[in-house]
């Protein structure tokens, strides 16, 4: 009898971890302090208290039936899985530690005759997307979907990739097999905490600070989607008279990583009240969520209507 309520209670504790951001590996060379801020934001989400009804094109996009902090973070769970440092792809880590490696050669890839969006000529002339920051030129590293661009590398080329994730001092690091966009590597930099990218400076605490990075990781997760044509839901440049202008910042279609972000950002910025937003935090919220969305394009660079691309993840 004891043992059954043992049993009981660990299957418990197995099934309610199993919706806890905290599955996410955090590789050991990231830095404490950035750690910790890190963990802090998915703690947030965690324990998440959506108020009101969610937005039927949230639950569309994101394909839940119900909004809440166990539904958006098994969401963000199936999609990220390691976080790696800015410094995890330095030419040392490359070179010496080989921390990127050939898994297996002649690989025969799922939809191998499908050119994927991000590969199209007509887009790849100008277009060198693997990082999303403010600032691309100048190296400001905010997140990056490492895992998606060596599945789409790799594919290219007709290998799997594997990622060594650090563990720690002597401990062995994990090797990631990247068979699939859902690898779910995910690369964060300083940059993510930046002041220019914090709602609120005063208050480094602040709801609202959270809100917005935890908008960028809903982001990034959309990019561990997508098959064929989809792979990777990457972005587009975003054309002449638009505010990014000429910077690979835009969507083509109605469901990828922007629209996600702002539909994330908007139920997210719904609980703020008077005790836990201020006024300048719920304005600055809603103009990145209109930031965000601006980035949709509601037409393609071919001149064809954006239509809702297949989010169903390909996979070896
Ligand atoms: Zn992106």
């Amino acid at each position: 009898m004891k043992n059954a309520v043992l049993s009981t209670v660990i299957t418990l504790s197995t099934v309610l971890s199993a919706a806890q951001a905290s599955d996410i590996m955090l590789a050991k060379t990231i830095k404490p302090e950035l750690r910790q801020k890190i963990e802090r934001d998915l703690n947030v989400i965690e324990n998440f208290k959506f108020t009101g009804k969610a937005n039927p094109a949230t639950l569309k996009t994101m394909n839940l039936f119900t909004l809440n902090a166990a539904s958006a973070t098994d969401w963000l769970n199936q999609r990220v899985n390691y976080i790696i440092s800015e410094n995890a792809l330095s030419v040392f880590n490359l070179l010496v530690k080989r921390v990127i490696f050939v898994e297996r050669k002649d690989v025969d890839f799922p939809n191998a005759d499908v050119i994927p969006y991000s590969m199209d000529k007509e887009i790849q002339k100008n277009f060198v997307e693997i990082q999303d920051g403010m600032n691309a030129e100048e190296g400001f590293t905010v997140m990056s979907n490492i895992g998606s661009a060596l599945y789409l590398g790799g594919k290219n080329e007709r290998q799997v990739y594997g990622m060594k994730v650090s563990r720690g001092f002597l401990r062995k690091s994990e090797r990631v097999a990247v068979t699939s966009p859902r690898a779910g590597i995910i690369q964060i930099g300083e940059g993510l905490f930046a002041p220019e990218l914090t709602v609120n400076r005063e208050n480094e605490g602040a709801l609202a600070n959270s809100i917005f990075r935890l908008g960028t990781f809903f982001h990034e997760a959309r990019h561990s989607d997508g098959n064929g044509r989809s792979l990777g839901f990457m972005h587009t440049i975003c054309p002449a008279g638009h505010d990014y202008e000429g910077q690979p910042a835009c969507d083509e279609n109605l469901n990828g990583p922007y629209t996600v972000g702002a539909l994330m950002m908007a139920e997210m910025a719904k609980t703020c009240d008077d005790q836990t937003c201020s006024e300048k935090d719920k304005q600055t919220l809603k103009l990145l969520v209109l930031d965000s969305a601006n980035r949709i394009l509601p037409t393609t660079h071919k001149g064809e209507k954006s239509v809702e691309w297949d989010a169903r993840p390909e996979s070896l």
